[in-house]
């Protein structure tokens, strides 16, 4: 069974019809390489995938649970699907651990002694246990990036969404950073992610999305998409990239 269920997905802002029938099923432990140039749609389908955006028709389903459009189904939603950012959007003023303890509290509920436990443990999975007590400003972007990662981990999350989140880095912080995507990758975590770094979709993604003008243009294994392009809009994309 799909465990991310995307059925002829329909978003509008105003009169810009921005996904246009959207159809993608994700099994547990696929990652998923979402590519296509800017303006195609790309934040616009993670962000409705855990629940930041309402959609208009069709269906998204996680794990079994249908998405329905009302609050209560949302926060459950956003519950269960974890998102990272080009912006790590860490608290300036609490420590790398302080970070991953707040969310865990605030949303889970979930007790302080517990929360620090989890806290040190996701830092230490993104190789960051001896910076828990470093403040956002003493960490470089790849390790801010690395603490949001652990952040999300915290929640539990059954499948994350990544949205370039390399984009924001000097060149030299991006490795680390994709070093712990496929990490986790490896370890069987779902993902789906928005990305430009093509050499890493070709070798630890397992199907490439590539949309274009909010359609699924192309998708399919990245040994197909890459190498054996069908359209002309694909073929100038990976031309550009
Ligand atoms: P991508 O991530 O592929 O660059 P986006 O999903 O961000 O594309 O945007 C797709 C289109 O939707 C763009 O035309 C963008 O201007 C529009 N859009 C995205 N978010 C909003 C919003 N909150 N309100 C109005 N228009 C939006
Ligand atoms: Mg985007």
């Amino acid at each position: 069974m799909s465990l991310i269920e995307i059925t002829e997905v329909r978003k509008s802002f105003g009169a810009n019809e921005v996904l246009k029938g959207i159809n993608i099923d994700v099994d547990p432990g696929e990652v998923i390489a979402i590519i296509g140039k800017s303006g195609s749609g790309k934040s616009t389908l993670l962000r409705c995938i855990n629940g930041l955006e309402l959609i208009d028709n069709g269906s998204i389903s996680v794990a079994g649970a249908g998405l329905l459009p009302d609050e209560l189904h949302l926060k459950a939603l956003r519950l269960k699907v974890g998102m990272i950012f080009q912006q790590f959007n860490l608290f300036p003023h609490l420590t790398a651990g302080g970070n991953v303890v707040l969310s865990q509290m605030v949303v889970r509920k979930t007790p302080k002694a517990e929360a620090e436990a989890m806290a040190r443990k996701m830092l230490e999975r993104v190789g960051l246990g001896h910076k828990y007590d470093a403040f956002p400003d003493e960490l470089s972007g790849g390790q801010q990036q690395r603490v949001a990662i652990a952040r999300a981990l915290a929640m539990q999350p059954i499948a994350l969404l990544c949205d370039e989140i390399t984009s924001a880095l000097d060149p030299e912080l991006v490795a680390e950073v994709l070093g712990v995507v496929r990490e986790l990758a490896s370890e069987g975590m779902t993902l789906l992610m928005v990305t430009h770094e093509m050499k890493f979709a070709r070798d630890v993604c397992s199907r490439v999305v590539f949309m274009h003008q909010g359609r699924v243009h192309e998708i399919g294994k990245p040994e197909e998409v890459f190498a054996d392009p069908k359209t002309p809009e694909l073929k100038q994309f990976l031309g550009m990239h």
